[in-house]
Order: structure tokens, then C-alpha cells, then sequence
């Protein structure tokens, strides 16, 4: 069993602090060897002291003196956008861990898959906007695509027998020396699955803090009562996507990429203790499950994969579980979901409309100009702008993102609260 090298994209963020729990708690299998984080160069200095990579990121330059000031060793340092996409293709690594939020992981994710290197993607927002791009691209480069969200983890759990024998991998393969493919019981790219007798994907949601709120009182939610999410502590924007069910709705178009599903066969379902983390069913009514609600389960599996390692988390305890509750999400109440599925189903740059219209509305939001409501309204207002291209290429993507942006930012400014 060997010991991977990874690079973490967003290592002060949730999901960079459970991957350095995780490496912590198995450092016999995990090696980080690279970090970076947007701004935040002291934490950023501190788990690089602690973890020793060999190589930091600090993406906003005028905090390099700041990094520099508090690291007590010397590893190569990395900065800017530039300095992104470097250390996630020059670093010797056998692994990125994309857990940058937003769109800003795009870029060093094409660029890691350009160098071979296999991907662990919690960041949704690039599989939403360029979804076609990182998958067509992991496959020409045969690199895996493993997937952190918990939910797609479960899912690639119950999927991962499937994975099509027909994109077998190279045994030896010059660019991918230290892959696990050679290694690896299946020795197939993880980005290919056999879904034909796959009838429904679906992804559990929570439901966030107001599943139970009358909609007449959404305009009144404040930006505290939305950040309060009754099962999960995360990013703000991840948290307030939770509120507005955006995240299940960015979730859907990423299984749908992830898993080469059509947006037809995924659907959601409302399970407010997040212990069921979704499921598939199959052509003969079977429904596969995987349970746990601690982000460190899924990170360390897309680290280890296809190895199952022991480790120092609690098991669950099913004498605990009173009752597992499942509803029917409020589609009326809670239009993102709907918007998500029009955006998957359109395709081409309209994924990508929603995703950049939806980070404006959000920020919007957590500033405090504009409603909980206006948050879809304006994705909404934004998405029937949009003319969408087809099959984008990477600038016609980033055109629509850059645009997207622009007019949700118009649109907010026009609002009254
Ligand atoms: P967070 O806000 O806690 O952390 C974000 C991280 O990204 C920070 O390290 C920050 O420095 C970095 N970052 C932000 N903008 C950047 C940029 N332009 N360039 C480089 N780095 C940048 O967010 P989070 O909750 O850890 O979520 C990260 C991603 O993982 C999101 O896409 C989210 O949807 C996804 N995700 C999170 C969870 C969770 O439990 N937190 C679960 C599933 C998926
Ligand atoms: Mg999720």
C-alpha cells in the first residue's frame, strides 16, 4: 500500500483543515506535499509548519511577506494565479485535492489534469461550469476524477464495481510513474462508469435551516439564520447554498458529469439527519446507501481509493439513529432546484450562468443588499437573459462566467431590500 503525495487547493478552508485532519490521522497513507489558500497566509504558514509540504501557494501577493514572516522552514513558495496552476502541475504529486470555493479552482484543475495528476474535486462550482471540459479531458489524459462531495462519494462507492471495462488504463504508463493505476485492483480511470442498468441517482439534502419555514416569511431571513446549518459546519457560501437548496441543485449537474447520467435520472430527496448521503437505484428496484456525516470520511476514501484504511474516526452508531426521516423537497418554495435542472438539461454555457449568477446573488446576500429570496430571483432574471452556447470551449465559459457576473451585479444593484 502506498503512501499518497497530495497537494491541497483551499487548505485554510473546511474542507483543506478535515484533508490535514485526515493526514494527521493517517500519515502512513498521506503525504501532503503542496498547500494554498487565497489570503489567509498565517493559517496558511501554521499547517504548513505542522505538515512540512514541500511546496506553498499563497494566491493573494501582498500577503507573501506575511507568509514568508511565519513559515519556520523553507519550502518553495508559489504565488498569484500562476503560482496555482503551478503547484498543482510542477509539485511531484500523485494528487490535487481541488477545495478552492468557487470558480477559482477551475484553472489549477485543468492545469493538474494536464500534468497527469489524479483529481480529488470538492470544489462543485467547476464540474457545473465546465463539467464536459475536466471529464473529456481526465479521460485523454487518463487521470481519475474522484469526487469529495459526500454525497458523489457515496454514490462513486456504490457505483465504483462499474467503473466501464472499456477504458482500461495502461498497466505502465511513463506519465503516471507514481499513479495508482498500476497498483490498483481495477486498474480503470474512475471516470467511466457503466450506469446502463443505473435507474435513478438520488441525491440526499438536508433540506438546510428553513425546510420547515413558510415561504411567506423567506423575505424576512436574516444572513445569521441562514448561516446556521442544522447538520453540517461549512463554508459560508457552501452553507448559505445549503439554505437555498443551490447546492443540491449545482449537485445534480455534478452527478450528472461525475457519473455520465442524464439530468433526467437524478432527482433529490429531503433527509434531514445527512446520515443517508444518497443513493442509486438500479434497473431491478436495488437501492445502494452509504451513511456518515463527517467530511473526512469521503476525503479520505478519494485519497486512498481504492484502498479502505483504517483510521481513528468514530463508527456510526445505528442504536443512536432514532429515525431516518425522507420527504419530497417544496420545488414551488425552493426554485433552485428547478433552475439547476433547466441549466443541466440546456447545458452548454447556461451551467455556468447559473453558477457565476448565483455567487454574486450570494455575496449580495451575505452583505446584506439583497434578500433571501432575491438570490434566486436574480439567478432566475440572469439565467432568461442568457443566450447559451453550446458545447462552450473553455474562453466561451469564462465569457459567459465574466458575464454573468456582470449582470447579476447590475441586477442586485437595482434592488430594494
Ligand atoms: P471555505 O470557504 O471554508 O474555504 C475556501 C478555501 O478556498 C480557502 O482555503 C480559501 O483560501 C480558498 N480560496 C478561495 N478563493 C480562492 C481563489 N480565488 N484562489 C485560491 N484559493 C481560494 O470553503 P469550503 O466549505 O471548504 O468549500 C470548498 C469547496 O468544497 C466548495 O466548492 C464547496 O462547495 C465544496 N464542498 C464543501 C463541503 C464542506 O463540508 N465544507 C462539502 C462538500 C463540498
Ligand atoms: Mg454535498
Amino acid at each position: 500500500m502506498k503512501r499518497k503525495r497530495v497537494v491541497v487547493l483551499g487548505a485554510t478552508g473546511s474542507i483543506g483543515e478535515s484533508a490535514a485532519k485526515v493526514a494527521r490521522d493517517i500519515p502512513e497513507r498521506v503525504e501532503i506535499v503542496g498547500l494554498a489558500a487565497n489570503s489567509k497566509a498565517r493559517e496558511l504558514a501554521a499547517q504548513a509548519n505542522e505538515l512540512r509540504p514541500g511546496a506553498v501557494c499563497i494566491v493573494d501577493e501582498t500577503k507573501l511577506g506575511e507568509l514568508r514572516a511565519n513559515l519556520k522552514y523553507q519550502p518553495e513558495i508559489f504565488s498569484g494565479e500562476t503560482g496555482l496552476c503551478e503547484i498543482a502541475s510542477t509539485v511531484a504529486s500523485d494528487m490535487v485535492l481541488v477545495a478552492i470555493v468557487g470558480t477559482g479552482g477551475l484553472r489549477p484543475a485543468l492545469a493538474a489534469i494536464k500534468a497527469g495528476k489524479d483529481l480529488a474535486v470538492a470544489s462543485k462550482e467547476i464540474l457545473v461550469m465546465a463539467g464536459e471540459i475536466v471529464m473529456r479531458e481526465s479521460r485523454e489524459k487518463e487521470v481519475h476524477v474522484l469526487p469529495v462531495d459526500s454525497e458523489h462519494n457515496a454514490i462513486f462507492q456504490c457505483l465504483e464495481g462499474r467503473i466501464s471495462q472499456s477504458n482500461k488504463r495502461p498497466t505502465s504508463n511513463a506519465q503516471h510513474p507514481t499513479s495508482n493505476a498500476e497498483t490498483s485492483a481495477l486498474g480503470v480511470r474512475c471516470s467511466a462508469f457503466d450506469v446502463s442498468d443505473v435507474r435513478r441517482i438520488i441525491l440526499t439534502a438536508s433540506g438546510g435551516p428553513f425546510r420547515e419555514t413558510p415561504a411567506n416569511r423567506f423575505p424576512g431571513i436574516t444572513v445569521e439564520q441562514a448561516l446556521k446549518h442544522p447538520t453540517w459546519n461549512m463554508g459560508q457560501k457552501i452553507t448559505i447554498d445549503s439554505a437555498t437548496l443551490f447546492n443540491k441543485g449545482l449537485e445534480m449537474i455534478e452527478a450528472h458529469w461525475l457519473f455520465g447520467v442524464g439530468m433526467a435520472q437524478v432527482e433529490v430527496v429531503i433527509h434531514p439527519q445527512s446520515i443517508v448521503h444518497s443513493m442509486v437505484e438500479f434497473a431491478d428496484g436495488s437501492v445502494l446507501e452509504l451513511s456518515h456525516s463527517n467530511m473526512c470520511f469521503p476525503i479520505q476514501y478519494a485519497i486512498t481509493w481504492p484502498d479502505r484504511v483504517p483510521n481513528s474516526l468514530p463508527p456510526l452508531d445505528f442504536g443512536e439513529l432514532a429515525e431516518l426521516k425522507f420527504a419530497r423537497p417544496r420545488y414551488d418554495d425552493f426554485p433552485a432546484l428547478g433552475l439547476a435542472r433547466r441549466a443541466g438539461e440546456t447545458g452548454g454555457t447556461l451551467p455556468a450562468v447559473l453558477n457565476a449568477a448565483n455567487e454574486i446573488a450570494v455575496s449580495a446576500f451575505l452583505e446584506k443588499r439583497m434578500s433571501f429570496p432575491q438570490i434566486w430571483q436574480t439567478v432566475e432574471q440572469v439565467m432568461d437573459a442568457h443566450e447559451s452556447v453550446a458545447q462552450p470551449d473553455l474562453d466561451e465559459i469564462l465569457r459567459a462566467d465574466y458575464w454573468a457576473r456582470a449582470e447579476a451585479g447590475r441586477h442586485a444593484k437595482t434592488l430594494n431590500r
